[in-house]
């Protein structure tokens, strides 16, 4: 496989083009952002621990017949992936009340919802990544009614396969995003989980102190960044990530 030029690069991730034009080398950088980009940091070998979460969880979703862009984690920064046509949704699933929805909602962070939600936001960094109603997402024609009804039963059954998986490490999900899209020279309209799953895109507590594991601790300057990245990485991948990590 042989990596050819940069193609995209995002806030967490490079995406270089690969000979098979169907194949594309998704590298984890460790910058973090937060805040629409406003707030800027390092979390070290945050790329080394996102990648190989993210491998161990579409392993896992792969299993449960969750179809992902995933083919393989080719070092400790890269992975091989399916080239997606990405649609411009960003869903989210929550299962307790924090962040976003405890502002708009006026929960308190915390709150057990009486049952999972689906949200819709729209993928644009210059409007700031806001909320859509279906009418929106049809009006600007980023999904059909029968890829937006398909795009959150992916959802509903990647929090059920990871509410369990997490929840057998003592690990609450509090609430995830993902994105989907279409493989680049797809003939049918299937829908493939792209992007990564990670302690940046999830929320994540300990079980027994409600602690938080996951970007938050970057958002709200919690300290122990680093240390609960390799926390998460140590009970999802079940060994100590950092230590060996070659950067
Ligand atoms: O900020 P908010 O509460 O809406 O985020 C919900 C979940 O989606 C969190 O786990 C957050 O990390 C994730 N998210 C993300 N990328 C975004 C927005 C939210 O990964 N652009």
């Amino acid at each position: 496989m042989e990596k050819r030029h940069k193609i995209y690069e995002g806030k967490a991730k490079i995406l270089y083009e690969t000979d098979d034009p169907g194949l594309v080398i998704q590298y984890f950088k460790d910058d973090a952002t937060a805040f629409d980009g406003k707030k800027k940091g390092i979390i070290r070998d945050k790329g080394v621990v996102n990648n190989k979460i993210s491998e161990r969880l579409f392993k896992e979703l792969e299993a449960a017949g969750i179809r992902t862009h995933m083919v393989k984690r080719l070092s400790d920064r890269e992975m091989l992936v399916k080239r997606l046509n990405i649609i411009p949704i960003e869903i989210i699933a929550r299962n307790i009340a924090a962040g976003s929805l405890a502002k708009r909602i006026g929960f308190d962070e915390g709150t057990v919802l009486p049952r999972p939600i689906v949200e819709t936001y729209y993928k644009s960094d210059a409007l700031g990544d806001p909320l859509l109603c279906d009418e929106h997402v049809f009006m600007l024609e980023l999904a059909t009614p029968e890829q937006l009804n398909a795009m959150r039963d992916t959802a509903r059954k990647v929090n059920q396969v990871l509410t369990d998986f997490f929840a057998e490490r003592r690990i609450r999900l509090v609430d995830f995003k993902i994105e989907l899209g279409t493989e680049y020279d797809a003939t049918n309209g299937d829908l493939l989980l792209g992007d990564e799953i990670c302690p940046d895109t999830c929320r994540l507590w300990d079980m027994e102190t409600d602690e938080k594991l996951d970007k938050d601790r970057f958002r709200r300057d919690l300290g122990k960044i680093e240390e609960s990245y390799a926390e998460v990485a140590r009970r999802v991948c079940g060994d100590d990530l950092v230590a060996g990590a070659q950067t």
